[in-house]
């Protein structure tokens, strides 16, 4: 749309056969600050349309080789053209060639001789309905596209939860059945089938909840926003990791923001976000290595960093980790339970902060997930 950035009010072509009648209009039209192009004939008016399409048309009906009636049907057939609005100049007041023309796809009739009043007022109120319709067609483009997103979301969803359930389900099954054959769940045998029913669930529950995050977070999600202490978030979040990385043998370091900054932000999303990104650490380390949550503050924004000791992201694999479902493919990796969401629900929750979420690592070396929000976001 020519409506723009310039300072011009619209792109106009004037297709006349007389020069004085072209350089009338073209005066009028330039002092309000419009951009004009003249034609003198039909073929050169298509021409220029086709080659850069005008905001609006002011076309005279009679013209020779091809009238103004064979132009405007011309340019209504060209898709690229097909919604510019054409208003007829005639020097006839004829209710016969009014009718003809509105046939033909005009959308009004000005007669000459020209009053300047007259045509820019005509000219003004045809833009405006012409830039409303191309507003109200883009809202209508990005509402499709916008289900369209959330029909794939869906697909996606039951894609991955009857694959996905597939296993476990098959697990539980056979876990039931051996454990009746068994007989009895308090020996060892019995409570290994009952381990093995826990951790099928556990997986089942967790994709679900991821499932259901995504799709919440995806569709849009209301965030409650808050003045928070970044040092509280952050103790809330180590405290909450202490169990899991004692059970899997991490040390797991806390380093507070200098200056204790309170930031504004949704507490139990962050939280949710920091939780993931310190489960992922523990989860992808061995034994014996060390954990870190600390946090910065640069000159416009807040750094919180989780970074660790472990198995490290390979640099083909880095372009991917935000994806939803992406898991790296490494036995080392895979072995590791997860759905491969956690981390593209973590990236969609910071950035409705305005913030990002960044990742650094070498593979056999270790991570160091960063979330980056701004000083003074307004999400
Ligand atoms: P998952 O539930 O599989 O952990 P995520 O979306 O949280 O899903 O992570 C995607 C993939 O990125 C993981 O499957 C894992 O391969 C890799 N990954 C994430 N965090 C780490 C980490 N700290 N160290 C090594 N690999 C990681």
């Amino acid at each position: 749309m020519a409506q723009a950035s310039h300072q011009q009010r619209g792109d106009i072509l004037i297709v006349d056969d007389t020069p004085e009648n072209l350089q009338v209009l073209n005066q009028m039209l330039t002092q309000q600050g419009y951009r004009v192009r003249p034609a003198l004939n039909g073929a050169l008016a298509l021409r220029a349309a086709q080659a850069t399409p005008p905001d609006l048309v002011l076309l005279d009906i009679r013209m020779p080789d091809i009238d103004g009636y064979e132009v405007c049907r011309r340019l209504k057939a060209a898709p690229e053209t097909a919604d510019t609005p054409v208003i007829f100049l005639s020097a006839l007041d004829d209710l016969q060639d009014k009718l003809l023309g509105f046939r033909a796809g005009g959308v009004d009739y000005i007669t000459k001789p020209f009053q300047a009043e007259e045509v820019l007022s005509r000219v003004e109120t045809q833009l405006k309905l012409y830039w409303q319709r191309r507003q109200i067609e883009a809202l209508r483009e990005q509402d499709r596209q916008y289900y369209d997103h959330l029909s794939q979301l869906k697909d996606q969803f039951l894609r991955t939860a009857s694959h996905d359930m597939k296993n476990p389900l098959s697990n539980i099954m056979n876990a039931i059945l051996l454990l009746e054959r068994h007989g009895h769940m308090d020996d060892e045998q019995g409570q290994y089938f009952i381990n093995s029913i826990k951790r099928s669930t556990a997986q089942i529950r967790n994709l679900i909840n991821d499932l259901l995050d995504l799709a919440r977070i995806e569709t849009g999600l209301a965030l409650m926003v808050e003045p928070v202490s970044l040092n509280s978030l952050l103790r809330l979040c180590y405290e909450d990791a202490l169990l899991p990385a004692q059970q899997a043998g991490i040390h797991l370091h806390l380093t507070p923001c200098p200056g204790n900054p309170q930031i504004r932000v949704d507490p139990q999303r962050m939280q949710q976000v920091l939780q993931n990104l310190l489960s992922n650490a523990i989860k992808y380390s061995s034994p014996g290595s060390s954990v870190m949550l600390e946090a910065s503050l640069l000159e416009e924004s807040i750094a919180i960093t989780v970074s660790d000791e472990g198995l490290g992201i390979p640099e083909n694999a880095l372009p991917h980790i935000f994806e939803s479902f992406y898991r790296v493919d490494s036995p080392g990796h895979l072995q590791v339970g997860g759905t491969g969401l956690g981390l593209a629900i973590a990236r969609s929750i910071v950035e409705q902060h305005k913030g990002s979420l960044h990742v650094q690592s070498r593979l056999g070396e270790g991570s160091s997930f960063t979330v980056m929000l701004p000083r003074s976001p307004n999400p």
